[in-house]
This record gives C-alpha cells, structure tokens and sequence, in this order.
C-alpha cells in the first residue's frame, strides 16, 4: 500500500474554480437547505443542470453520453457540491458507482441504455446488496433468481435500500447458482432491476430522525430479462467488489460534518473565539487537509489505471471515524440541545449529525470490516 503525494493541476484548479462559481450563483446562501455531505437531499432539476454543465459521468466515454474525464476530475466537483452541502441525492449512486460498473461489465446494449440518461441526471439508481441476514457478510445473500423463459426469477428481500421509494433502478446482487462446497462467492451475480417491476414491494423504514430513506424491497418472482444480467453471469462478487471500490475513498467519506464548522464559523463572524474554539478549528482543519490528500491521492490512482481498494478502505476507516468526531468536538464547545425544527441552520445541521452521525461509519462497509481489508492489504 502507498499514497504517492499529488496536487492539482492547473486545469484541475480551474474546474475547482468554475464549480464554485456555479455554486455561488445557483445555490446562494439562504436559498437551499443544506444539508450533510451525501446525505443530501433530491433535486432532480439540480442534477439536470449539473449534468448540463457536464460534471455527471464524467469520467465516462463520451459515446455513451460522458465527457471521457478523470477520476480526478470528478472529485474537485463532488469535492465542492459536498462542502456546499448540495442537494445531490438524485444523481449520487448512479454518477459515483453504477454508470462505471455498467459502463465496465455491461452490454454494448446495457450502456447505451442507461449511460446517456445517467449522465443527463435523469436516472437514479440504488444499491441492492444487503438482506435481512446479510451486512457484513455479503456473499452469503440469499436472494435468488431462477431460470424462467427469456430470463430469470428474483425471489428475495434487500433491506436497507436508500432511495429505493424514490428511484428508478437498483442493482441486485443475487445468487444464480446453489453453493456448492459451501464457496459462497461462487454462484453469485448481479442484476439491473426496474423498481416498479410487477411482484417487487417497497416498504419504508423510517430513519431514527423520522425521514424516509431506507427500505425494505421485497421480490416476489420479479422478472428480470436476460438483456438485464450485468457483467457474467456467476462472477458477481468481483463485480461486486469493484463496486464497493467506487463507494470508498472518495470526499463523501470525510465531508459529512462539514458544514457543520462552516456554520459555526458563520455563526461566530466577528467574534474572539476562544482557545478551544481555535484548538478545535486548527486540529479539523489539519485532518481535512490530511484526509483530502490521501483521498485525491486515490483517485489519482485510479486515473494510473491501478485498484487502490486496500488505500480506499483505508481513507473510508479514518475519514468516517473522523466525521463522527468534528461532531463531538464541536459539541464540547457548545451549550445546545439541537433540535431538527431549529430557526437557526447551524443547530439544525447539528441535530441532523446527531441523528444520522453513527450510520458514518456503517453505511458502505463498517469500521471493522474495512480495517480487516486494510490490514489483509498491508500484509500482501
Ligand atoms: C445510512 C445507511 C445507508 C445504507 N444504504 C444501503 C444501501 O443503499 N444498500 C445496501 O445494500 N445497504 C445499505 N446499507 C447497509 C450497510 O451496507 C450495512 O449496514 C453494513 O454493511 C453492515 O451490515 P449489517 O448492518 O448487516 O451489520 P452486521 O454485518 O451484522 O455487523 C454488525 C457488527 O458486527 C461487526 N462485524 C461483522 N462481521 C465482522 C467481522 N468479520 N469482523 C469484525 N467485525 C464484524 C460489524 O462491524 C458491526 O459492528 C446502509 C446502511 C446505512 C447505515
């Protein structure tokens, strides 16, 4: 494992510059609720003018509707959207996983399908991977797809399913083939499913601050025509796997809290800000630029055609472990008990972190399980 140091270019610092100004003049202050890094909320128009602007897929081909841009790239625009607590829901997991994985497993006729609509912020995907007895332990899924005419047979339930109320698509990942000497990476798949096939149930389970966001998707012999297999057929858990490479690394594991201290920095305009208040914004302050770094250095990784899924873990472990604590640090400085109906913003975004903080470091992989493929990394 190494994290070469790296900065950006001059056109990179560019695109930094032009992204800010979008945001400046679309998104001022006051005329949108911030929200927390990824958390945010939907606005499919927002996405429609993000991929106007030609920052969704963009490190797609340009056949297929994306801009053939850099990893890196497209970091400094989700960078940015995330520090300026964008509402990105819409767009998130098609524009940072799936329109790479359909774009790398799928059919000539699979990208031609999805990609353009992808990158025109008009397709939202969600993620079909845990169960009701599979988190961490992901290849023992249980759902199944069996053989029927021109296709296959889904029968299972997904749970956890962020977004699935509101989104188009999700990509299941099923066991086509029974275990055999007990290897359950074998057999496994992943398919492209419409979420308002017949025979799949969508039911809401609110999240601890009352939102929606979570489901549970059960299916009931949903069909899934052959054209709708991603990738081969029973090599899903490497596919799988190089999803999961997508999910981690990147700034939506060390922005969360964010504009939690932008906040409070606001709120505080003007005044002395005392020892601690400074200590904390010195210490958060080194930390961000530590994590960035390490963060951009991945993506520079992948634009060096390399899989930094060891490196990525890594960042994931440190930067949500990191998220959880901007919050306590912040509390300890304030005499507050947030409330999610505060006039004020800052308290607002408190009340939210409070709520959704101990998800950081589950969702996308738990702390343990990362430092277990982080270490099996270092043994290598
Ligand atoms: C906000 C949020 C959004 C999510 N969105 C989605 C989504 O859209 N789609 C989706 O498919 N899933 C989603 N998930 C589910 C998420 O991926 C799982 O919660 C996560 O993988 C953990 O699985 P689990 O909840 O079953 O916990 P378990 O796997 O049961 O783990 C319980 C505890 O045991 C520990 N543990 C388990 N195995 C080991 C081991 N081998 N070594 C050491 N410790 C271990 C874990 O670290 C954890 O602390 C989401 C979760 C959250 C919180």
């Amino acid at each position: 494992m190494r994290f070469a140091p790296t900065e950006l270019t001059a056109d990179e610092r560019r695109l930094q510059a032009d992204v800010r100004a979008f945001l400046a003049a679309e998104l001022p202050p006051g005329s949108y609720e911030r929200a927390l890094g990824m958390g945010a909320g939907k606005d499919k128009e927002f996405s429609k003018k993000l991929a106007a602007q030609g920052w969704l897929g963009m490190a797609l081909p340009k056949r297929y509707g994306g801009h053939d841009r850099t990893a890196v790239d497209r970091f400094v625009v989700v960078e940015e959207l995330l520090r300026h607590g964008a509402p990105v829901g819409y767009h998130w997991v098609a524009d940072r996983q799936t329109g790479s994985i359909i774009n790398r497993f799928g059919t000539e006729e699979q990208r031609e399908r999805f990609l353009p609509p992808i990158c025109r912020g008009e397709l939202g995907f969600s993620i079909g991977m845990s169960e009701p007895d599979s988190g961490s332990d992901l290849a023992s899924v249980s759902t199944r797809a069996t053989r029927a005419e021109g296709g296959w047979l889904l029968n299972g339930t997904k749970v956890w399913t962020s977004g699935a109320h509101e989104n188009d698509w999700f990509v299941v990942l099923c066991r086509t083939a029974p275990l055999e000497d007990g290897n359950k990476h074998q057999g496994l798949s992943q398919v492209l499913v419409d979420l308002t096939s017949p025979g799949l149930e969508i039911n809401g389970i609110p999240f601890l601050n009352g939102e929606a966001g979570f489901n549970e998707v059960v299916m009931n012999d949903v069909f899934v025509p052959d054209e709708l297999v991603l990738g081969e057929l029973g090599m899903g858990w490497a596919q799988n796997t190089s999803e999961l490479a997508y999910e981690r690394g990147g700034p939506d594991r060390w922005l969360s809290t964010y504009g939690i201290v932008e906040e409070f920095l606001r709120i505080n305009a003007g005044t002395q800000l005392g020892e601690r208040a400074l200590e904390m914004l010195g210490w958060a302050t080194a930390r961000w630029w530590g994590l960035r770094n390490l963060s951009l250095t991945v993506a520079r990784m992948i634009d060096d055609g390399q899989a930094p899924s060891v490196e990525s873990s890594l960042v994931k472990e440190m930067g949500t472990r990191f998220e959880q604590d901007v919050l306590q640090r912040v509390l300890d400085l304030v005499d507050l008990e947030p409330s999610p109906a505060a006039a004020s913003l800052f308290e607002r975004l408190v009340a939210a972190a409070v709520l959704t903080g101990p998800s950081f470091t589950i969702r996308g992989g738990t702390i343990e399980i990362l430092r277990s493929v982080a270490s099996k990394g270092l043994r290598a």
